[in-house]
This record gives structure tokens, sequence and C-alpha cells, in this order.
């Protein structure tokens, strides 16, 4: 079976000719599929019934379950947690923002890069998700809150370069005329620092925001926090960001997590702006969300203040994440895991 969900609209034109319908047929299916957001070949009114048993012969027809839904007292933030067909789940983020709505989707059921301090990996890599269960967290969120969605951020579970052919037409898909139409300005795809993937997007020259989660200033501390960082140097990942910024003029943000102890002192501060100063960057501090599985803990508030202070004395652009949702298991693949160890129980 083929998913037609994640096929673009080109493809599907072909399809169509093998099955011997009119191209015309491909960019209604499309429509329905991306713009109207419909849950079944059953909704799509104006294709005949023949044509739509051919359909469900020979595509499948991904759809999200929502089996759970919390919303936060603070700031009315939502996670969903939906079935993926296989039974498998993955968590989505709906965050309200003065500017627009913003989704946070992941890439991946599971995780195989293993930061100390995240909760998606702590289970191992399941699978990838294809494209169509990228956008169905979107377009599942969007029928749910009934609310247009304006940016997307891929930085739920998963590492999305660890998925990058499904990525890019997934970031092709949304962002297309024919579909949801999201500027590609406004998403965001965050990795752990994939050099040859990071340099390789750098070259489809795309307008989307590449933010790399940096953590430490130090390849010795930052092997502590995350194991990729074997694999491919601080100095590396520096250049891989510069290519990315040459080939496309976006401006990288920087994620940087801080740790009660561990990478939150003046020094870090210090090294952090050494490190950065020369790229034309954004750097976007997060107060560590402890799991409970591992005992990091958050840094003191005068911490991060004095840590965003210095930053800012040195002319780098700095904010400090907002935490959103803290009381409804914020932090990456919490939520998802909780129902895991709930159905082991
Ligand atoms: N794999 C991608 C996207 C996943 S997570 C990446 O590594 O960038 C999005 C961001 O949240 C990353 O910067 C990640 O390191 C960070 N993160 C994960 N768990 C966290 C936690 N418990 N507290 C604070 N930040 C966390």
């Amino acid at each position: 079976m083929i998913d037609i969900k994640s096929m673009t609209l080109e493809e599907l034109k072909t399809d169509m000719a093998e099955l011997s319908e009119k191209p015309f047929r491909a960019k209604q299916l499309h429509e329905w599929m991306h713009k109207k957001l419909a849950e079944s070949f059953d909704e799509m009114t104006n294709i005949s019934a023949a044509l739509k048993e051919k359909c469900r012969q020979r595509y499948s027809y991904t759809n999200l379950k929502c089996i759970r839904q919390q919303e936060s007292k603070i700031d009315g933030t939502k996670k969903f947690l939906f079935e993926l067909s296989d039974g498998n789940v993955v968590e989505s983020v709906w965050m309200k923002y003065k500017h627009g709505n913003s989704v946070c989707i992941s890439s991946q059921v599971g995780c195989r890069m293993g930061c100390a301090f995240c909760a998606s990996t702590l289970d191992g890599l399941a699978r990838n998700l294809a494209p169509s269960e990228m956008l169905d967290q979107i377009y599942a969120i969007t029928r749910l809150t009934g609310e247009r969605v304006s940016n997307v951020v891929v930085m739920g579970t998963g590492e999305p370069l660890d998925n990058f052919d499904n990525l890019l037409i997934f970031i092709r898909l949304l962002t297309d005329e024919e579909g949801l139409h999201i500027s590609q300005r406004n998403l965001t795809v965050s990795t752990c620092g994939l050099v040859p993937k990071i340099r390789e997007l750098a070259e489809k020259k795309l307008q989307i925001t590449l933010a790399l989660s940096l953590h430490a200033t130090t390849d010795e501390k930052r092997r502590k926090l995350m194991p990729i960082a074997n694999k491919y140097s601080i100095r590396e990942l520096m250049e891989a960001c510069s290519y990315y910024f040459d080939q496309t003029g976006r401006r990288i943000t920087f994620e940087y997590s801080l740790v009660g102890g561990v990478n939150d002192t003046d020094e870090d501060a210090g090294e952090l702006i050494e490190l950065v100063k020369p790229l034309n960057c954004h750097v976007n501090l997060i107060p560590v969300n402890p799991i409970k599985e591992r005992n990091f803990v958050q840094s003191e508030g005068s911490a991060i203040q004095a840590f965003k202070n210095k930053l800012e004395k040195n002319g780098i652009n700095v904010t400090i994440r907002r935490e959103m949702g803290r009381d409804i298991d914020g932090a990456c693949g919490q939520l998802r895991r909780r129902h895991i160890e709930r159905s082991l129980q």
C-alpha cells in the first residue's frame, strides 16, 4: 500500500495516470488531504464512489487517534498524545502566543541520540515517522482546536535530521501552496548536531530556521550530556552552522539547556560568548526540565539571569525560553513515557 498523504502533488498526478484517472483528480485528492484536512476518503464528496474504492485498494490513509489531551491551567498550552496506526504513540504540543499558534511535533517514535537529560530517548528509537505522520500531528491539532496553526517547530521526540528524507518531504508538503502553506520562515527544525546532515540541509537552501542543541561549550563537557559529541566536535559543528548561514542567509538559533552546577557558571557563559560571537545567531536558554529518571536540577533563577546578562552585555542576542505547560509534563517525551509506563503496569 502506498502512503497517499506522503505523496507530493506531482507524484499523485503520475499515479492517477496509472489508475487511468485524469490529473485533476490528483489535485482534488491533494486538496482534501492537505487543505480540508479530511480524516478519510469517505469525506471526499466530489470524488466518485468508484475512485474512492480504487484509492482504498491502493493507498493507506494515515490518521492519528488522540488518546490523551492535557491543558495547562497556567498558560493554555495543550499536550496531545496520539496513537499511530501501528499502535505506537507520539506526543505533540500546542502553544498559544500573541503572534499566533505554534505546534511542536515529534519526528520519530523515540530517539536514539541518548542525550542525558532527555526523556524521549530513554527507550531508544522505535521507528521513523512518515511525512504524513508528521503532518497529521498538525492536521489533527488544527481540527481539535479549531484554530489555524501559524508556526511549527520540529522539537518534539526524535532527531529530525536522523529522519532526513522524510523531513524534507514533510517540509515540502507543509509549506506547499496547495497545502496549509505555512511559510518556511515559520518553521524551525532542531537538531542535536548531525554535521553532514546540517551541510546537506544547507544545500537545499530552504528558508527554515535551524536550531542547534549545543548545551555545553567544550567537547569534554558536551560528551557528558550528549553522546553525539563523541562523533562531531564543537568546532565541526560551528563550521557547519556557519556554512548553513552562508548558504541560506538564515540566522542560527543555539539552544542551551541550563543544568544546575553542570553548565551554568560564569566561565561557561564566557566560553559560550567566544563560541557563538563569530556567528550570526540567537541563543535560547532553556532552564532544564528535570526528569525523574535522571538527577539533573534546574539552575537557580539568579544563575539563569546572570548567564543571560553576561551574554547580553557581550552583544549576543539571547532569550530565556518561557516554560510553557510546566504543569502538564512539559519536557520532551514525558507524556509518552508516562503512558508507556502505565500500560506496562
Ligand atoms: N533531537 C532534537 C530535537 C529534540 S528536543 C534536538 O536535539 O535538538 C528539543 C530541545 O529540548 C533540544 O535542545 C533538547 O536538547 C532539549 N531538551 C530535551 N529534554 C530537555 C529537558 N529535560 N530539559 C530541557 N531541555 C531539554
